[in-house]
């Protein structure tokens, strides 16, 4: 069954003034499509077309590079949309926060994890906040479209938050200041989300 592109959750113009529209639209009409479109081609008629995007996430290692390039985009892209929100901002609650103090001290020391993780990534890639086998949060970052949850990943956990870092993700606002950007966005990570996610990994 070949995977599909999902509509945002919200209007393209609603993460706004902290992405705009064009980018978004930009990211998911056209560079999520094309993820999906070369996932489907390259795993056409292999076993692939029968396991979940997360299988195949998983067991990265057994395919060419067009699988961990795609797999990893839809799976990173996907995940994205939907920790972002207009609604968005502050800071997380409940066993969440409880789980981040543990693990960082306080919420503004993740913050400044997640924003080194990203800014320093050379090129491009993500900042991500996982739960690892062991029950534990952490702050990791991936090149390219790799993710945590690929058999090749130096830090391998859950994925509860990404943060892509690709320049497509905000060089027409932001141009060459991914610090910027890194700042913005925290106004439209949805921490209920994340909570969520945490609730299913952990
Ligand atoms: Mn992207």
């Amino acid at each position: 069954m070949a995977f599909e592109l999902e509509a945002l959750p919200y209007a393209s113009n609603a993460l706004e003034p902290h992405i705009d529209k064009e980018t978004m639209e930009i990211h998911h009409d056209r560079h999520h499509q094309a993820y999906v479109d070369n996932l489907n081609k390259a795993i056409a008629g292999t076993d692939a077309e029968n396991l979940s995007l997360e299988e195949i996430n998983k067991n990265i290692s057994k395919y060419p590079a067009a699988v961990r390039n795609n797999g990893g985009g839809h799976f990173n892209h996907k995940l994205f949309w939907t920790v972002l929100s207009a609604n968005g901002g502050g800071e997380p609650t409940g066993e969440l926060a409880d789980a981040i103090n543990q693990a960082f001290g306080s919420f503004s020391e993740l913050k400044t994890q997640l924003q080194n993780a990203g800014a320093t990534r050379f090129g491009s890639g993500w900042a991500w906040l996982v739960v690892k086998a062991d029950g534990q949060l952490a702050v990791t970052s991936t090149p390219n479209q790799d993710n945590p949850l690929m058999d090749v990943a130096e830090v391998q956990g859950a994925p509860i938050l990404g943060i892509d870092v690709w320049e497509h993700a905000y060089y027409l606002k932001y141009q060459n200041k991914r610090p910027a950007y890194l700042d913005a966005i925290f106004n439209v990570i949805d921490w209920n989300a994340v909570a969520k996610r945490y609730q299913e990994a952990k």
